[in-house]
């Protein structure tokens, strides 16, 4: 029997994935050349999916690349000569610190708890700071920053570019690209593809102001974007993939997933031990339980009924359980792991 995966990444796939793999290769999509007329189509048809489904203004260029981390990696390079910040709560936003550390910047960290919210009203940035990166939704432990407090931050500091991570909130995510500089995912999360693709924002300012040289510069990466191409050949089967996913995304339409989302997050909710207690700063879109050092025993007895969900990150292994609430998880299967849980729990 097939498994049923809340894992928070990889994850379950898109429930029409292999339909649309199947097109795909009836289409001969795996050997097209990254420069015909066929993939520059596809390229076009992504972009403009993307830009209805997450409201990207043309203002903002959308890159592909291939993981989250490289994201981080280029952002880093392209956009701080010397001096970045951070806000950081747990592995993913201290994996952001860290690929600034390796390329030797000086970086301001403004560590919070899991469970704190950050006082946007009056944390202070250095003028030095040339960067802000946040972690929207921290897929280690489930928590979130909320975009209102983010806007805040702007507001306060409207020269400073921001930098937000948002691989396991999107598309959930309402972001407003006219107050983010940038912001990046990853499809093997809340997309349901394969991995080996990340997606880029950068708006226009930060694409051409890099002076970056090598490989993934914005400036290449854009003169190619331009012309609906990439600099390197590039993962054709799973963009391809992605075009299909998110016009099947629009065609339920965004307030529809989510609300969807919303829903299901609620019904997970109710089964308490929530290991963020403020419903302000909770991700909705990745849970996290305490499952009271009984994780591995759960997991063990879901897995016997196929289901799988993650176990808790780093010093939390042994005692989190993480469920991810992704638009490609069915209310049905939400509602059927809940019920397990309640036995379990
Ligand atoms: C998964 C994840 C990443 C890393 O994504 P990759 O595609 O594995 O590089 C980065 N940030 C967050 C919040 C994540 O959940």
């Amino acid at each position: 029997m097939k498994k049923l995966f809340f894992t928070p990444g990889p994850s379950q796939i898109y429930p029409k994935l292999e339909k649309f793999m199947g097109k795909a290769f009836k289409n001969d999509i795996p050997s097209i050349s990254h420069r015909s007329e066929m993939f520059m189509e596809i390229v076009k048809d992504v972009e403009r999916e993307l830009r209805v489904l997450l409201s990207i203004p043309q203002t903002h260029h959308i890159f592909f690349l291939s993981s989250s981390l490289e994201s981080m990696e280029r952002i880093i390079e392209n956009s701080v000569k010397k001096t970045s910040f951070h806000f950081a709560n747990s592995a993913f936003a201290e994996e952001f610190v860290a690929t600034a550390r390796a390329k030797k910047k000086k970086t301001h960290v403004y560590r919070f708890l899991p469970g704190e919210r950050i006082p946007v009203e009056s944390v202070v940035i250095p003028s030095t700071v040339e960067l802000i990166c946040i972690t929207q939704n921290e897929t280690s432990n489930g928590s979130c920053v909320p975009l209102d407090d983010i806007y805040t931050l702007k507001k306060r500091y409207p020269t400073i570019p921001i930098a937000l991570d948002i691989v396991s909130s999107a598309p959930y995510i309402a972001t407003d690209f006219n107050k983010i500089d940038c912001a990046f995912f990853s499809v093997q999360k809340g997309f349901g593809l394969p991995a080996g693709l990340s997606i880029l924002v950068v708006n226009d300012t930060m694409a051409k102001k890099s002076r970056k040289k090598g490989y993934h510069n914005f400036p290449s990466l854009l003169s190619k974007s331009i012309k609906n191409q990439t600099p390197e050949t590039p993962n054709v089967l799973n963009i391809y993939l992605l075009g299909e996913v998110v016009k099947d995304m629009n065609k339920k339409g965004i307030e529809i997933i989510r609300q969807e989302t919303d829903d299901k997050a609620a019904h997970i909710e109710e089964l308490g031990s929530l290991f963020i207690d403020n419903a302000r700063i909770r991700s909705k879109t990745v849970i996290v339980l305490n499952a009271g050092g009984k994780t591995n025993e759960i997991r063990e007895k879901l897995k016997e009924k196929n289901i799988i969900v993650g176990k808790g990150y780093g010093k939390y292994k042994d005692a989190h359980i993480r469920i991810a609430n992704f638009p490609q998880h069915s209310k049905e299967q939400v509602r059927m792991l809940v019920a397990e849980l309640k036995i379990l729990m």
